[in-house]
């Protein structure tokens, strides 16, 4: 049995997935199971569990893959604006622990979230 996280094994092309973009330090794919009209996943190749796993030196990468997210909600055209997410843990709602920023859009969103 693999011991690649499932986006490890996407952004290794071991399971498919609707890859929008890719560069040297993160791939970003749509979401299996969408929230809302855009739904993308954008994962880091290094595959850090969880926000709580970061390190000072990922700073860089985290910033980067915020930079990513506004890039690809101009190519999606949210003009209306968009949300980002990172869950964190059982509480915070994460199930894949290999860390992705969500993007989600093309709707309004409420708060406080569920
Ligand atoms: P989390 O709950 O960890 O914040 O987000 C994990 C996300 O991964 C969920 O929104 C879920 O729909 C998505 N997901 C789970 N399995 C797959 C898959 O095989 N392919 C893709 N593209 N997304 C997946």
């Amino acid at each position: 049995m693999s011991e690649k996280t499932l986006f490890q094994q996407i952004i290794d092309r071991e399971v498919d997935a609707d890859i929008v973009h890719e560069d040297d330090r993160c791939v970003a794919f749509h979401d299996i199971d969408p929230q809302a009209p855009t739904h993308i996943l954008i994962v880091p190749r290094t595959p850090i569990p969880s926000l709580d796993d970061l390190a000072p030196e990922d700073k860089d990468l985290v910033g980067h893959l915020f930079v990513v997210a506004r890039e690809l909600a101009q190519e999606e055209g949210l003009d209306g604006g968009y949300r980002t997410v990172i869950n964190c843990g059982d509480d915070g709602g994460q199930s894949v622990y290999h860390l992705h920023l969500h993007l989600l859009g093309g709707r309004p969103f409420s708060w406080p979230p569920g």
